[in-house]
């Protein structure tokens, strides 16, 4: 009972003097961490405006891109109504090349008819003409070729059935040579109609490529908006990694003072990458046991990842760098606290990319592959310890 009382009393005095000490540095620190606290704050919001500026910038680009496909979805259609529009044009040149034909040879049967026409009109005129000879007296010579009076007579009577009858021929094949007349008037027609046609088409293209042109332009402008637009977005996502890699400092900073001793929260945004990628074979898992020059090394502590010496070596998840050295046995190595108590390690490097204090966000490179250390040849070896246990590596990531 007595000791009991005396531990009681002992401990009490103990925990006094922890307590005062402790609030002596803690009003200081409390300070600093409100300090801490806003300027995280601060980088939160510069972050997340910035997200908003380039979310925006993203809808911008997007819609640019899409008023110039569909632009240019407009000039493929004009394209293709040009080249169908030239298609019919000479299709309409062809038909009118056979029409030409048509007439041409129609022509050619009028000339024929008329030849026909003025033939037995040069004889009708003719025989009319011996006719009057006859009848005004020139009898005498008409009667030295009519070797008797029945003759002269049904001569005289032949004639002037003669001259009827021609007539009615001539009449008959001027009302041939009339049909053949129409029959090429209307041949005319149609092919001034397939003219008329032609000439409506290549307005038509006309137009049609003058609208090409002018949205060829509009294009070239709106490739420019395009390329203004791409321009802006690219600066926005250069700020929001900018303000990302700030937010992960202020974040850092709070943790390693809002933390100290372990425990906090993970810091960025949790997003994990395979820090070789494109390497995804192991050499060696964790956990196990095996031969080192001729050495037993058990319970292997990470995963050994086998690439070409100078393969750039990506840290795995945002952190703050809290070692990079060199190693007898890890060689050239950096180490990452990631916050929440997890830290990873990356040994046997040919060189490092990374110094103590730096902030890294996911996906940084932090050195590059080689076999400096206790290694067997060119690997990565991974690390990674939750509050300063060794883990599997692969229960944060899977290689990729
Ligand atoms: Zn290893």
């Amino acid at each position: 009972m007595h000791s009991l009382h005396w531990l009681k009393k002992s401990c009490a005095v103990a925990l006094a003097g922890i307590l005062l000490t402790y609030s002596g540095s803690s009003f200081v620190f409390a300070d600093e961490q409100s300090d801490l606290a806003d300027r995280l704050e601060q980088a939160q919001q510069a972050l997340e405006e910035s997200e908003q500026k380039l979310d925006d910038a993203q809808n911008e680009l997007e819609n640019q891109q899409k008023l110039g496909s569909s632009m240019r979805q407009s000039e493929q259609q004009l394209r293709n109504e040009i080249s169908s529009l030239v298609g019919q044009i000479s299709t309409t040149e062809a038909q009118i090349a056979a029409k030409q034909e048509e007439i041409d040879e129609q022509q050619g049967k009028i000339d024929e008819q008329q030849e026909r026409i003025d033939d037995r009109w040069d004889d009708f005129k003719e025989r009319v003409a011996a006719m009057q000879v006859m009848r005004s007296g020139g009898m005498l010579g008409m009667l030295a070729n009519v070797t008797s009076l029945t003759a002269f007579l049904s001569f005289g009577d032949d004639l002037q059935q003669l001259s009827k009858k021609d007539r009615e021929v001539l009449d008959e094949m001027n009302a041939e040579k009339a049909k053949l007349e129409q029959l090429q008037l209307e041949l005319e027609t149609q092919r001034n109609e397939l003219e008329t046609q032609r000439v409506n088409m290549q307005s038509q293209q006309q137009q049609l490529e003058a609208n090409k042109a002018q949205l060829a332009e509009q294009i070239k402008e709106q490739d420019k908006n395009i390329d203004a637009a791409a321009a802006d977005e690219q600066a926005a996502q250069a700020e929001r990694d900018a303000k990302y890699r700030i937010w992960v400092q202020a974040q850092a900073e709070y943790d390693r003072l809002a933390n100290q001793g372990g425990g906090g929260s993970v810091i960025g945004d949790g997003s994990v990458t395979w820090p070789l990628p494109g390497y995804t074979r192991l050499s060696s898992v964790f956990g196990e046991d095996r031969w080192i020059w001729g050495v037993a090394d058990t319970n292997h502590g990470g995963v050994d990842i086998p690439a070409p010496a100078g393969t750039p070596i990506h840290v795995f998840q945002s952190g703050t760098v809290y070692n990079s050295y060199y190693s007898a046995s890890y060689g050239n190595v950096v180490m990452v606290d990631h916050g929440g108590g997890l830290v990873s390690i990356y040994a046997h490097m040919s060189s490092r990319a990374a110094n103590v204090g730096d902030v890294v966000i996911v996906g940084d490179v932090i050195g590059y592959v080689g076999s400096t250390g206790q290694s067997s040849g060119n690997h990565l070896h991974f690390e990674t310890r939750q509050n300063g246990v060794r883990v599997d590596p692969l229960g944060y990531v899977s290689p990729s």
